[in-house]
């Protein structure tokens, strides 16, 4: 069987791989000239590497499988280390909670730090773990848009479960329910960003996300994230895989009408014949450029997006001890801040996030330098003044991280000043640059958001319904966005181009 899969995004790396593994002739064609979309990486001068995109990693086991299919160690190709500490937060009033990747010290922990007794902690943990239990595996892990996934005991068992779940309530609403201390509520309302949604809106079902990583745990490979692009592309390369970089598909070519059958691919004007197609591209931008002949799947096209982000890619001339691989500092008041996202602006006081993978990966910068990926959530790009809008955010950026981190270095009698002094190089990126350097539409981070109770079922499916032979993974459709849940796209759809 001879498949094309457009797009070298994680989804598409891990696809290719599962395919060649069923014995498929697989040839991936990708626009850029490398692999790994969103997680490709770069440098800066000075002796800067940094990931472009993502920068935590969660359930690793999807990749190790990957290569325990082609009959390889994962050890051999792939390392990871298990982290200790997941998070350091930091508050405008000068709280400060470096969050323990074990749940029982999490616990412990935040009962030490917050108004927050050991048992609500508990209580509030397990109840991460019942909802990810009863349906992470279930709606996750298989097609939702398949009569076979609804007639598994299972779903039925986790459907009856559904009014204890929280789909009815924000997670905002879940978490103040939870916890008295405003502190609390913000740093698990936090967890909504995960994939690119808003806790005011989003459901709370998704207040399982915490227990990814304090149950399952957060890892970094010991390269950094690009390594897990080069792993899986590189067992596809050892499986017989053909990779064509700098090819960009023009066509989805299928028959019309009912019954319509897919017939491969047009790239740089050539046919090119193919049984089956795997789109691995934004599933918006597919049906707009590469399906135009094709019915338009209307009310899923149009789910809100996730959000984007700015980015600052900043090589610092210094080593900030304060500092862990992840940061968060939190702006004042998290409501209105998120409002002003829905309203597709980016307000004064921003939340920031801080990722320094130089801490573990010391090759990342210079000795006793750091390499600072700062993302800011930004809204879906909708024609925005970005230059204007990046201009002051980054003023204000500069300011708060300055604020929270150098009066410290003041105390400790070491130079202090603007932490501009420290920028020795820089890169920033911004909603529409993510958009056209990895094919995003509206540079949305996670495809659509979650930011109603029905945004599960309205993804995508993994599979056209009219174009026999044509299916659909990546961040734009289901289960959505983030590396674990692209690496799931790409098993369902190795199942069901298995089991047809
Ligand atoms: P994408 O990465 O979207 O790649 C799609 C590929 O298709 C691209 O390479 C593109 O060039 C190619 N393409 C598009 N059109 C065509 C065409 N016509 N022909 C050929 N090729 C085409 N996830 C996490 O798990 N943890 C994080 O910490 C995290 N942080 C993030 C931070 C940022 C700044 C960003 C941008 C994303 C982050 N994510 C994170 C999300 C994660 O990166 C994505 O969900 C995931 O990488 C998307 O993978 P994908 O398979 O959907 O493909």
């Amino acid at each position: 069987m001879k498949t094309a899969v457009i797009g070298a995004g994680i989804a598409g790396l891990a696809a290719a791989v599962r395919l060649a593994a069923q014995g498929h002739a697989v040839e991936v064609f990708e626009a850029a000239d490398g692999p790994g979309g969103k997680l490709h990486q770069f440098s800066l001068d000075g002796g800067y590497r940094f990931d472009f995109g993502p920068s935590l990693f969660t359930m690793p086991q999807y990749v190790d499988e990957l290569f325990e299919l082609a009959g390889e160690d994962p050890r051999d190709h792939f390392n990871y280390v298990r982290l200790d500490e997941v998070c350091r937060y930091w508050w405008p009033d000068g709280t400060r909670f470096t969050a323990p990747a074990d749940t029982d010290d999490l616990v412990r922990e935040a009962a030490q730090t917050f108004e927050v007794s050991e048992p609500a902690m508990r209580r509030f943990m397990d109840k991460a773990a019942e909802k990810y239990e009863l349906t992470g595996r279930t709606f996750l892990e298989k097609s939702l848009h398949k009569i076979g996934t609804w007639l598994d005991p299972q779903v039925a068992y986790a459907m009856l479960k559904i009014p204890g779940l929280d789909l009815f309530r924000s997670m905002h609403d879940v978490h103040a329910a939870a916890f008295d201390d405003p502190r609390l509520v913000q740093l698990f309302d936090r967890f909504a960003t995960y994939n690119g949604s808003n806790p005011y809106k989003a459901p709370g079902l998704l207040s399982m996300i915490p227990h990814f990583e304090h149950h399952f745990g957060a890892y970094l490979p010991t390269g950094g994230m690009y390594d897990i692009t080069t792993a899986i592309y590189e067992l596809g390369q050892r499986l017989g895989v053909r990779y064509h970089f700098g090819q960009r598909v023009d066509r989805i070519l299928h028959t019309a009408g009912a019954g319509a059958q897919v017939k491969g691919v047009r790239v740089n004007g050539k046919d090119i014949p193919f049984d089956t197609v795997v789109c691995n591209m934004d599933v918006w931008l597919a049906y707009d450029r590469l399906l135009p002949q094709a019915n338009k799947p209307g009310i899923t096209l149009k789910q809100q997006k996730s959000t984007s982000a700015v980015i600052f890619y900043w090589g610092i001339d210094r080593e900030f001890a304060e500092l862990g691989l992840h940061n968060i500092f939190f702006s004042r008041d998290y409501a209105s801040e998120f409002d002003k996202l829905e309203g597709g602006d980016l307000h004064d006081d921003v939340t920031i996030y801080v990722n320094v993978s130089s801490k573990l990966v010391p090759q990342d910068a210079p000795p006793g330098y750091e390499n600072w990926f700062v993302m800011v959530n930004a809204p879906a790009h909708a024609g925005q003044d970005w230059d204007s809008l990046v201009r002051n955010l980054r003023d204000r950026v500069l300011r708060t991280l300055g604020e929270r981190l150098l009066p410290a270095l003041r105390r400790n009698n070491e130079e202090s000043g603007n932490l501009e002094d420290n920028i020795r190089a820089e890169r920033i990126v911004r909603p529409p640059d993510i958009e056209s350097l990895t094919g995003s539409h509206q540079g949305a981070l996670y495809g659509s958001s979650s930011n109603n109770r029905m945004a599960a079922f309205l993804r995508h499916p993994n599979f056209s319904r009219n174009i026999d032979g044509l299916y659909f993974l990546g961040g734009s459709v289901h289960p959505g966005g983030g590396v674990p849940l692209c690496l799931l796209s790409a098993k369902i759809v190795a199942d069901l181009v298995k089991v047809p």
